[in-house]
């Protein structure tokens, strides 16, 4: 499976270590790998969003929650989530499909 990373930090790490190396041929080497990752070429992805469940009132554990990512509020109800009909919140916002940590944050 591919994995996809951001190319510009990695030049920038890449760069920053280089700056330590005090053997010629080996900075020469580094450099030569960053060109490499400067012209490899580039696949057309979707950067996914990755959110939390935000308790809206964090002394009720029945409190609605928020999106943090698209600040979409749900409900609650007599203890069941509006939005999946139980009481474990969805691992992904239905409104903007980021991708929810596990734990809620209050
Ligand atoms: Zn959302």
């Amino acid at each position: 499976m591919a994995r996809y990373i951001d190319a510009d930090a990695l030049i920038e790490q890449m760069e920053a270590d280089a700056e330590h190396i005090d053997d010629y041929i080996a900075k020469m080497m580094l450099y030569a790998s960053i060109d490499d990752v400067k012209n490899a070429p580039t696949a057309d992805v979707v950067e996914r969003k990755r959110g939390e469940w935000i308790k809206i009132d964090k002394y009720d554990k029945e409190s609605n929650v928020q999106c943090s990512v698209c600040l979409e509020e749900f409900d609650y109800i007599d203890g069941v989530c509006y939005l999946c009909h139980g009481y474990e919140l969805p691992l992904f916002c239905p409104n903007c499909g980021a991708e929810m940590l596990k734990e809620v944050e209050e």
